[in-house]
């Protein structure tokens, strides 16, 4: 998201430090094993590290199928070396079968498995340096949740590639790290501190070649990019196979979507451009020609749209009421990150929070309401926070707008199947997660109800299985630092 304010944005190498703090207490705050519930066979899996799992059984759950959107019944789930070895009726495949033979076993009676959670849309080190953090130290939040992927959509190269090794390392308190590049941007780049400027079409060239040999999977393009360096990265992205994003404003989102880009962060990334005052964010017109022709435009190109509802809730449009800065999500978040968040929240009420409330909350109708038209004009959406921008509290968050985009009249099979598969898609990963399918990482997520009958039910989670992991919750969440 843009910040409306760049003086607190420190200028320089805000993350020199990463590094040395990434191994900080990482061997002290590593969880024990949850042991799968009411198993009887085998004990708990050795350390993140020590090599695969031994085998699992999830014994006739309710188990989630992305393409149909739809429970199935009575369905049994097999994990083996950290993937998912197979997926059959409960009748072929229970605990006597001889293949689930010497495999812990959950039974799934009244539990529902949904494929691990992913955020399209959070940033690593980007805000927690702010914080005094490291990307290292949040990521506990996420798997706790049962998002057992994160996309981050812009933010420093190398850290990122720091707290991705630490991730990998630590499978049992963290979710998969997904890269992007630095934000690309005008001159200066907004924010100092993972913001990259390319002048004309002839740098992008070389800076995309350097994002795909750090092996991000995103490019970013950010606000002070134009037309002409803006068409480039897309090309030069796709010709490495890289996914290119916006959070778009010199770049008409009309043109970018026309020049080929995949995906669209933030809601306001589409209503800003349909302002009947310029000057004024408030004055979104969704019954214009315009805005008609700007949705339809995204639907036959086939872009993505990420609102990253949560944001303007959080950060932008009610960051001064009780019930948002005080909301129960935030209770656990470590000391250091909550005092930004009250530090930063003086400073936004001056700026979108100068608005009556009264006109904040008819901002925020339209924003609910233009997600309801790109879906309904077919635009598929996805499902990402911008944690852990003030007031969105990663992985909680990722619940949190899972409702929000029910309240926007997405059903809840469809913010289940963006949650999981859409998001795998645009990290170029629906060939390993996504789903609850043979072949793919085990990631999973194991519910007491159903989500299918109250998307709030997401919420409700019994064990997060990583890589093949039957994970405590709370063992998860207690790995997390507190100050
Ligand atoms: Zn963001």
């Amino acid at each position: 998201m843009a910040a409306v304010d760049r003086r607190d944005f420190m200028r320089g190498a805000a993350l020199a430090g990463a590094g040395l703090a990434l191994g900080c207490g990482g061997e002290d705050r590593r969880t024990e094993r949850a042991a799968p519930t009411g198993g009887s066979a085998g004990t708990a899996p050795p350390g993140g590290s020590a090599g695969p799992p031994p085998p699992l059984l999830i014994d006739r759950a309710s188990v989630f199928d992305v393409r149909a959107g739809t429970m199935r019944p009575n369905t049994s789930v097999l994990v083996q070396a950290g993937r998912i070895g197979a997926v059959a009726p409960g009748t072929e495949l229970n605990a006597d079968s001889g293949a689930a033979q010497g495999a812990a076993r959950i039974d799934g009676s009244g539990l529902f498995v949904l494929p691990g959670l992913i955020d399209a849309h959070v940033h690593v080190t980007h805000i927690l340096y702010q914080s005094y953090m490291t990307g290292d130290e949040v990521l506990p939040f996420y798997l706790g949740h049962g998002v057992t992927s994160i996309r981050s959509t812009g933010d420093n190269v190398p850290a990122q590639r720091l707290v991705e090794r630490y991730a990998d390392e630590r499978p049992e308190i963290s979710p998969n790290v997904f890269r992007c590049s630095f934000l690309i941007d005008g001159n200066p780049p907004w924010h100092p501190d993972v913001g990259w400027y390319l002048a004309t079409p002839a740098d992008v060239d070389p800076f995309v070649a350097d994002m795909a040999a750090w092996g991000v999977k995103t490019l970013k393009i950010y606000v002070g990019t134009g037309r002409e360096v803006g068409r480039r990265v897309i090309e030069a992205g796709h010709e490495h196979g890289l996914v290119v994003s916006g959070h778009l404003l010199d770049y008409h989102t009309a043109d970018a979507v026309r020049d080929g880009i995949d995906c669209i962060e933030h809601i306001y990334t589409v209503s800003n451009f349909l302002l009947d005052d310029p000057n004024d964010r408030h004055s979104i017109n969704l019954d214009s020609d315009e805005a008609r022709r700007l949705i339809d435009i995204i639907a036959e190109h086939g872009a993505r749209v990420d609102p990253t509802l949560m944001v303007f809730w959080g950060t932008l449009l009610f960051m001064d009421l009780p019930e948002v800065y005080g909301h129960p999500d935030h209770d656990a978040m470590p000391a250091r990150l909550k005092a930004f968040w009250d530090k930063d929240r003086e400073r936004r009420i001056l700026d979108w929070g100068a608005a009556p409330l009264s006109v904040r909350e008819g901002t925020w109708e339209k924003y609910l309401r233009l997600t309801g038209m790109l879906r309904e004009a077919g635009v598929q959406l996805l499902v990402g926070t911008d944690a852990p921008e003030p007031q969105v509290a990663p992985g909680a968050s990722l619940h949190h707008e899972m409702e929000f985009l029910a309240e926007a009249g997405m059903p809840a099979r469809e913010v289940l199947t963006a949650a999981t598969l859409e998001n795998a898609r645009i990290l170029r990963e629906d060939g390993n997660r996504g789903a609850v399918e043979a072949g793919l990482e085990a990631d999973l997520v194991l519910l007491e109800a159903d989500p299918l009958e109250d998307i709030r039910h997401t919420r409700r989670i019994r064990t997060v299985v990583r890589a093949g992991r039957a994970l405590d919750p709370a063992d998860i969440l207690s790995a997390a630092p507190a100050g």
